[in-house]
């Protein structure tokens, strides 16, 4: 019954098409509203509209060359420049390729590319009506602001103090956020991912149960719709635990134990490295994944120490590295450190902490390997932005280091000790020494205190007088 109802359908679509197409003809081209003529007019190809990409591009106020021998047509407008050749399906705008359904051809000797390409290659967004026929391209306005072409990643280590929260704002709006902070940082997470303009929470990762970790999720499970949880599943009989669980449970979402699972957001993969393990220590519960934006991974450890750093398996390599367990020594062993072999280590951990962290054997094993150490105790936030191949660190607070009235705000961002000096000279400086900004990445030597400097054989700058 189905069948023959569905195969009259089609007759009578048929015969619709039939009597249809010599009637509307081409499709129609609207540009912010304005129908467009052209010499040679779109067309449809495997359900796919291809347009006249000059005739359009022209109109969008952009600048087209033509390279015949190539067969390659390049369009400029503001700062975005689009370079398609016939035949390929890869395109590039400003250097970055692109893939197509179906490649640019020449008809009439003009370009047809697919609408979807044409239309928003400068920013702009499409629609295709095929019941109408009727191509709708929405452009920007020139005088806005150049479109982002690439896909931006943000990693937000927040400044929560002695705990944890870190949030990853993703392409389309997907965002992710692991851990929470203490209790009393609830509040303060909620606020900064408004302020980020995070509507909902896609995936929650929640890495073990102790308090700096899980203490302020409460506050943002009740401020936003989170579709997904993921923790350990290791439960702790502690108030914040059961109230955690009680809000986890009353949110209504999907949750998940940790169990090897990946998940993707368009270019972006994240994947978790660990399972139903059993432990003695509850921060070998913790949760690690992997966030994998292309060229620049991430690897957050919770508060995993070197037992769980042990048994992980697979490619661990990171550019950045979320130091497990605040920089403690029961974390962060050198095989490890080797195996992950990051250029920028995070250490996410509050000022005066009675715990030593981060502990200065951590310290000088990261500095030994060369890396970069940011700190929120003495960074604040720590932002990481990627486009998948470079990424740039930024900090709300530069480290403070005591320094006389009138010193010009210290530029260095990282910060593994209190004194820095190079080991081409045997001087040491504040970081923010004009001669201490000098210092190559590769000649950095850094000092937890003078005692230290002098004991290396390095005398206090005579400029920023250490
Ligand atoms: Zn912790
Ligand atoms: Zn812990």
């Amino acid at each position: 019954m189905l069948r023959r109802s569905k195969g009259i359908i089609s007759l009578i679509l048929i015969a619709v098409l039939v009597w249809a197409t010599p009637v509307l003809g081409a499709p129609t081209v609207l540009l912010d509203g304005r129908q467009l003529s052209f010499d040679v007019p779109p067309m449809i190809e495997n359900g796919r509209p291809l347009v006249p990409l000059r005739a359009i591009f022209e109109a969008m106020g952009a600048t087209v060359s033509w390279d015949d021998p190539t067969k390659t047509a390049t369009a400029v407008k503001g700062d975005t420049t689009v370079v398609l050749r016939i035949g390929s399906t890869s395109p590039t705008i400003n250097a970055q390729v692109k893939q197509l359904d179906v490649p640019a051809k020449i008809v009439d000797g003009r370009t047809l590319a697919p609408l979807r390409f044409v239309g928003e290659a400068f920013g702009g967004t499409v629609g295709w009506d095929p019941a109408t026929q009727v191509i709708t391209i929405v452009s920007v306005p020139t005088s806005g602001s150049a479109p982002t072409i690439s896909e931006q990643i943000k990693v937000h280590f927040i400044d929560v103090g002695q705990a944890d929260s870190i949030y990853i704002e993703l392409p389309d709006n997907n965002d992710i956020l692991i851990d929470g902070g203490n209790v009393a940082d609830g509040p303060l997470v909620v606020d900064y991912l408004t302020k980020q303009g995070v509507d909902d929470i896609e995936l929650l990762i929640a890495t073990h149960p102790h308090e700096d970790h899980i203490g302020g999720l409460p506050d943002v499970l009740n401020a936003f719709r989170v579709e997904k949880v993921i923790d350990s599943g290791k439960s702790a009989t502690s108030k914040i635990y059961n109230t955690y669980a009680a809000t986890v449970k009353a949110e209504g979402c999907t949750y998940e134990q940790d169990n090897y699972q990946s998940y993707t957001w368009g270019n972006t993969a994240l994947q978790i490295y660990t399972g139903n393990e059993t432990w003695n220590d509850v921060n070998d519960y913790s949760v690690v994944c992997r966030l994998d934006t292309g060229d620049i991974e991430f690897m957050f450890m919770g508060d995993a120490e070197t037992p769980v750093e042990d048994i992980l398996t697979g490619d661990l390599s990171a550019e950045i590295l979320k130091v497990g367990h605040h920089g403690s020594t029961t974390s962060t062993s050198a095989a490890f450190l080797a195996r992950i072999n990051p250029k920028v280590a995070v250490i996410s951990v509050g000022t005066g902490n009675t715990y030593g962290h981060p502990a200065p054997e951590t310290l000088n094993k990261l500095q030994a390997a060369g890396i970069k150490v940011y700190r929120t105790d003495l960074n604040g936030n720590v932002v990481v932005s990627t486009d998948g191949k470079t990424y740039t660190v930024t900090t709300t607070e530069t480290p403070i280091i005591h320094e006389p009235e009138g010193t010009p705000p210290p530029l260095p961002v990282s910060s593994q000790g209190t004194y820095i000096g190079s080991i081409k000279s045997d001087k040491y400086h504040l970081p923010h020494c004009r001669y201490a900004k000098e210092i190559e990445w590769a000649n950095e030597i850094w000092f937890q205190t003078k005692e230290e400097a002098r004991v290396a054989g390095y005398k206090p700058c005579g400029v920023c007088k250490p």
